[in-house]
């Protein structure tokens, strides 16, 4: 059996910023929260966490430094952290910072008719981020059907400025095929502005893991439950090849999932740390 680890997989650039960061400021010592997961990997949550992070969900603890991950966060969370006397430490990945600059100069240029849409996943912190720029007023789509029924329901009017814009981490694919089937609803032309908001390293991974997929017999794929990213690539992979596997870690792994003539290719989110893939890949190795 062989074993090839991705090479495109690993954390992206944003959630690296956000970790060195993270790590640099713990070692200079003192209480140091993150304002929700860092990262939506467990076993890299429990690295950090033994380093000294503290992971809160609210603002409801005493005051001290606290981070802003890589998905950002709405104006009224910095607001609130301030007023209750944190020490705003923000790694909102760029890329997401310009995304959020273009929702308000969109909403701002469309005022009084204009209205925003974004196609991601409800509830996800980087959405929540993207929807507190406009003060709650745009709508989430997670695909084309409620795309569809948020038409059909008069949320989203055809006769007025659209501005559409995507989670970083969605699929490029689903994003084109909503933007073309909008395209075509739109009552005029020149309502309807495309923002491509698909993280470029997101999108490249995509074409990257197609290939990847392909070229192996079985794919192990890695990632944490909570990985929105994780569940793009690995259906995308499960597509490419029948023989995909999902895991958190290398204890998840089952023998009869393998060949001895088999080539294994390991490969994981955004949000995979590479020693965890390089873990999985020895547990593999180790299986024969
Ligand atoms: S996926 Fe892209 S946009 Fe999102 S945090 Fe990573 S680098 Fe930034």
């Amino acid at each position: 059996m062989t074993v090839e680890i991705d090479r495109n997989s690993g954390f992206c650039k944003g959630v690296i910023r956000a970790i060195d960061g993270a790590e640099r400021l713990l070692a200079e010592g003192g209480v140091l929260y993150s304002l929700g997961a860092i990262v939506h990997n467990e076993a890299e949550l429990a690295r950090l966490r033994k380093k000294g992070l503290i992971t809160v969900e609210s603002l409801d603890v005493a005051p001290a430094s606290l981070l802003i991950r890589a998905h950002g966060e709405p104006p009224e969370t910095y607001r609130l952290a301030r007023e209750k006397g944190f020490e705003v430490v923000d790694f909102t990945c760029p890329v997401v910072l310009n995304i959020q600059k273009s929702i308000r100069e969109s909403w701002q240029q469309g005022r009084p008719d204009g209205q925003i849409v974004i196609f991601g996943k409800i509830g996800h912190a980087e959405v929540l981020g993207l929807v507190g720029q406009v003060d709650g007023k745009a709508t989430v789509v997670e695909n084309l059907q409620q795309l569809q029924d948020a038409i059909a329901s008069g949320a989203i009017d055809l006769a007025r400025r659209v501005d559409i814009f995507s989670q970083t981490t969605k699929s490029p694919v689903e994003y084109e095929e909503l933007c073309a089937y909008l395209s075509g609803r739109m009552a005029s032309d020149g309502l309807l502005t495309i923002h491509n908001t698909i993280c470029r390293q997101v999108a490249s991974r995509h074409r990257e893991l197609s290939d990847f997929a392909r070229r192996h017999d079985v794919i192990v794929f890695v990632a944490g439950r909570e990985s929105s990213n994780g569940k793009v690539l690995s259906e995308l992979c499960k597509s490419e090849n029948p023989r995909t596997y999902n895991i958190g870690s290398a204890s998840d792994l089952d023998p009869s999932w393998f060949r001895a003539e088999d080539s294994v290719g390991v490969c994981g989110a955004t949000s995979t740390p590479k020693w965890l893939l390089e873990e999985v890949a020895v547990a593999i190795k180790n299986l024969h």
